[in-house]
């Protein structure tokens, strides 16, 4: 048990942007990172593991977890549910590690709105152009042409919510952005709320200095 509580690190962006890949970047720089696993009705792709991608299940059990209150926040995005898993995540940051979810919008106003908001930290990735994100969809080669389709049609609801963000990345050289991601993170860190044992050093530096007069 630590005073510190991690931060509730949110990364959303129009699908095919970049979070994904961004996502595992910053896992692999730092390791202690916990990644929210969501829940998800839609059907696993090629490779996806139960567990480890997400939690897949049907909607009963979706809606079921939804009721029960076991979700920080949950959402119907490309006519799937998904919701992140609240136990893991209170768990996590209440031992001090930063949890890091990939989720959209609507999650990250639920999860801004909830009492662990205070917490958060929000990263909008932006593509470079819709021709480079459309390029992106076609290359990772996961999705049909019909669900490319209809992830092209949503990018732009996504997009329009750029400025409920704390920070904002436009995702062309992708090293340089996880440069920048990495700065965010280790900025974040510092800030005064994420460092209660400040208190206890600022008071041991009155107490030196009041010996001192
Ligand atoms: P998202 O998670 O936002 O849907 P992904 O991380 O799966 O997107 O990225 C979509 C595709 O674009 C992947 O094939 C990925 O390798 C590629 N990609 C991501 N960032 C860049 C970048 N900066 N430049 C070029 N390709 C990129
Ligand atoms: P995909 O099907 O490509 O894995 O994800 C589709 C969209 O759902 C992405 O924009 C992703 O960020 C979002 N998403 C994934 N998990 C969650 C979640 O737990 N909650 C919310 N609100 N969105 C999610």
């Amino acid at each position: 048990m630590t005073d510190r509580r991690g931060l509730l690190i949110i990364l959303s962006s129009p699908s095919g942007a970049g979070k994904s890949t961004l996502a595992k970047r910053l896992m692999a720089w730092d390791p202690s990172l916990e990644f929210s696993v969501s829940a998800t009705t839609r059907q696993p792709r090629p490779g996806e593991e139960h567990g480890r991608e997400y939690f897949f299940m049907d909607e009963k059990e979706f809606k079921q977890l939804a009721i029960d209150g076991e979700m920080l926040e949950h959402a119907h995005v490309f006519g799937n549910f998904y919701g992140s898993p609240a136990g893991p995540v209170k768990k996590t940051i209440e031992s001090g590690q930063d949890v890091l979810f990939d989720v959209d919008w609507q999650g990250e106003i639920q999860i801004r709105n909830s009492d662990l908001g205070k917490h958060a930290l929000s990263i909008f990735i932006l593509p470079p152009s819709i021709r480079e994100l459309r390029r992106r969809l076609e290359t990772r080669a996961h999705d049909s042409e019909d669900v490319i389709g209809k992830r092209m049609l949503k990018s732009w609801d996504e997009i329009s919510h750029w400025g409920y963000y704390d920070y904002v990345l436009i995702n062309d050289d992708l090293d340089e952005t996880e440069e920048r991601l990495k700065t965010i993170v280790q900025a974040e860190r510092m800030r005064r709320i994420q460092q209660p044992s400040l208190t206890q050093h600022v008071r041991a530096l009155q107490t030196e200095f009041e010996d001192q007069q």
